[in-house]
């Protein structure tokens, strides 16, 4: 499998069933914070995220947060939602995602990551050898070009990815 294709696909992180998580066979979710649980660099926290979580949590898997942001932006939300976190864990480095799999106590084969971009989500996810839910952006940030390069890359990705494996999303 390519380093930039995720184990799955998803529009958004509340179309992820347990059934779904209950495929991978996993136990532990290591949760990226801006684009996947909110928008970008946002507090808010949305009822049917906020809904979700609760339904992953009560289908007994283990959550925690493996983010790229600096602890004054990661910590207010994840204190929101009752859950540790790994900031400015530098995805695509593994180590976050190691750090967080031992956090929740379990093995890295036990754990998938959740996150919405290929060049630190999914490829790091590669790196650190678990498995990767890829969600789609819930909003562009078309004020930061570097980032907007990045997602006209990802795009190319993208389609290969839903061609060949039949996603709909
Ligand atoms: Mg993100």
């Amino acid at each position: 499998m390519s380093i930039f294709s995720p184990t799955m696909m998803k529009n958004r992180i509340t179309d992820i069933t347990v059934e779904d998580l209950k495929s991978l066979g996993i136990k532990g979710i290591l949760l990226d914070v801006d684009n996947t649980l909110t928008k970008f660099h946002s507090q808010v926290l949305t009822k049917e995220v906020e809904q979700w979580l609760q339904t992953i949590a009560n289908a007994g898997f283990k959550l925690t947060v493996v983010s790229n942001g600096l602890p004054k932006r990661v910590r207010p939300f994840t204190k929101k939602i009752g859950l540790e976190s790994v900031s400015f864990s530098c995805k695509p480095s593994p180590l976050g995602f190691w750090r967080g799999a031992k956090r929740l106590g379990c093995s890295l084969k036990e754990v998938v990551a959740i996150g919405d971009q290929i060049f630190t989500d999914v490829v790091g996810a590669h790196i650190a050898r678990v498995k990767v839910i890829q969600v789609m952006p819930i909003e562009l940030e078309t004020n930061r070009p570097s980032i907007m390069f990045k997602r006209k890359l990802e795009k190319r990705f993208n389609r290969r990815y839903i061609k060949k494996h039949g996603v709909e999303l």
